[in-house]
């Protein structure tokens, strides 16, 4: 372990120890908004980490901007900060293609194709790929998510764009729109992730048109999304696949353990483990700086702040959702014994 990782790993645990409302307790809007507003001005003059600039478009994305939204099953919302803003979903749509290629053709597709391990690698890594030709992966890495899209079903292009659109749509509950100049910019520059899909083709887990996996892959990094959406996309995950503020059933409640499994082993990539190990929750960052985290029954959570950190997370994301979870007893694994 470096140095810098020990030293963050401390100062997480540190901001972990000041325990709120327990996991078997209710909340109260009071305590909610507590969590928030508390997590919010602790962590709003904070000066770590750096917009991903690998993808042009994203380094031009004010760092400042920072949004907090909590979603609860019976339809709350509860805000900090930006909540107008829109920044790309990017890795975050990994989790909803995943959820929609498990709805079509069930959760054996993904575990028997690109698998559902981690990788301990970085999310682009082709080292990862190349270690077990492609399997032993999983959907929430580039090569596992390219592969996923691959495997929405459609006669054309426009017919599983559509669909994937709309399956985001009814998880936000809203309609959402492609940043034309995110996707144009990505788009220019993927070459690495045309590599990985070559790749994955070459070892038979994409079966036809690497090429067209990879651009609508890169189309749903680029859909635009407030941290309000995001929030009501991981409190539908939160609530059975049940959006909480439409009551729209988006996926059936026995698929949703399956999704949540996969986030939890590998959301935040190489450092997936020790946010499990700081929180007990299952979430997913992306490189425009969101990441969605939910606990489940209990809420569902976004903060959006583009600074990330070196495995690609965002900084302010990560310490804010640890804070807010363990004020309001988030952690599934925290139960108090039987008396
Ligand atoms: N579109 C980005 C890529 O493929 C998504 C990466 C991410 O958010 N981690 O590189």
């Amino acid at each position: 372990m470096r140095l810098s990782r020990i030293a963050k790993l401390a100062v997480l645990l540190l901001t972990c120890v000041t325990a709120g409302v327990r996991a078997d307790q209710a909340l109260t809007p009071a305590d909610i908004e507590t969590a928030l507003t508390t997590a919010f001005a602790k962590y709003k003059g904070l000066q770590e980490g750096a917009n991903a600039d690998y993808i042009p478009a994203l380094a031009k994305v004010d760092p400042n901007l920072y949004g907090i939204a909590l979603v609860t099953p019976d339809g709350k919302i509860y805000t900090a900060g930006d909540i107008k803003s829109e920044v790309s979903i990017q890795s975050i749509s990994k989790v909803f293609t995943m959820a929609l290629v498990i709805e079509e053709a069930g959760p054996e597709a993904i575990s028997s194709n690109m698998g559902v391990d981690a990788t301990g690698q970085v999310f682009n890594s082709i080292v990862a790929v190349e270690q077990y030709q492609g399997s032993e992966m999983n959907p929430l890495v580039n090569a596992g998510a390219i592969t996923a899209t691959s495997m929405v079903s459609g006669n054309s292009r426009d017919e599983i764009w559509n669909k994937i659109l709309h399956f985001y749509e009814d998880f936000a509950g809203r309609k959402l729109a492609v940043n034309q100049e995110v996707f144009e910019s990505e788009a220019a520059t993927n070459q690495r992730n045309q590599a990985i899909a070559s790749l994955m083709y070459a070892y038979g887990h994409i079966k036809d048109n690497p090429a067209q996996a990879t651009d609508i892959y890169t189309e749903q990094c680029s859909v635009s999304v407030n941290v309000q959406d995001l929030a009501t996309m991981a409190a539908t995950l939160a609530n059975g696949g049940r959006n909480p503020l439409t009551g729209k059933q988006v996926m059936s409640s026995q698929n949703v353990a399956e999704v949540l499994a996969v986030m939890a082993t590998a959301g935040l990539y190489d450092d997936s483990g020790q946010w499990l190990y700081l929180t007990g929750l299952p979430a997913k960052s992306g490189v425009g700086g969101g990441i969605i985290a939910v606990s489940p029954g209990r809420f569902g959570i976004a903060v959006i702040s583009p600074p990330l950190d070196a495995a690609g997370n965002s900084v302010r994301a990560q310490k804010a959702i640890a804070d807010i979870s363990n004020a309001l007893g988030g952690n599934p694994y925290e139960v108090t014994p039987v008396e």
